[in-house]
């Protein structure tokens, strides 16, 4: 889970410039909310979130989860990797109450890690923890893989996405819920397997997509596709 560069600006906005300078109508910007902190990334990532339409505010912890967040965003996306004290009782509360709203939830890569101790928020909301057993003579994560990744069912999250290649890191040693819906697989012996999922969860529309550490991906048209269509349908905009 090494990376390369730091990047942590408090309270950055992004945001949603492209709509304005081509002068056209565009619908209501959807108030996309961007939690980091705990992990290193690259800069790349930020071209994942450049798209029409997104209105971006980008918060790092401490304090990610302060307020009322029902009002601040329509979906949260974390790229954060946080244990659960890192947000505290309040912002436990604030974030449960924001996914009780129904509002939309995309977790993406490392954050797959965020939260392991809350079990409210593995068992419901993410689908995934990491495997207490798992065979520890084998490293967890491998970077710069080559990887054939296939759809596994039928969803909006997947329009306009055939199989493709990517190169990016893997994970493996988690426990991904058989009540997840799987979208994206891999047979990479590195890999669980699934690496985009659904969540049982309800009141909410989560996504949960393991791909994503650096350029190889964020640069990948397949990938920020796959993003963009999973932020669009946790947020009622892509059914
Ligand atoms: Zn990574």
């Amino acid at each position: 889970m090494r990376s390369v560069i730091f990047l942590a600006i408090a309270g950055l906005s992004v945001f949603g410039s492209a709509a304005a300078q081509n002068n056209k109508p565009v619908a209501k910007p959807l108030k996309l909310y961007v939690v980091t902190g705990g992990h290193d990334y690259h800069m790349s990532f930020y071209r994942v979130l450049d798209e029409p339409g997104f209105q971006v505010n980008l918060r790092p912890h401490p304090g990610a989860f302060d307020g009322d967040l029902r009002k601040r965003a329509d979906v949260i996306l974390l790229y954060d990797m946080a244990p659960v004290k890192e947000i505290g009782e309040q912002g436990k509360k604030n974030l449960r109450e924001f996914l009780e709203s129904g509002k939309g939830l995309v977790i993406l890569h490392h954050a797959i890690f965020d939260y392991l101790d809350w079990d409210w928020y593995t068992k419901e909301v993410s689908g995934v923890t990491q495997d207490p057993n798992r065979d520890r003579s084998r490293p967890d994560y491998k970077h710069d893989v080559s990887l054939q990744i296939e759809p596994t069912a039928k969803h909006p999250v997947l329009s306009g996405i055939g199989p493709f290649h990517i190169t990016d890191e893997t994970y493996r040693g988690l426990i991904i819920a058989p009540t997840n819906t799987i979208l994206l697989r891999t047979n990479d012996p590195t890999s669980d397997g699934p690496v985009a999922w659904i969540s049982p969860y309800k009141k909410s529309r989560v996504v949960v997509i393991q791909l994503g550490h650096d350029e190889q991906a964020h640069l990948d048209p397949n990938y920020q596709k796959l993003v963009h269509n999973a932020i669009l349908w946790a947020g009622g905009r892509l059914n």
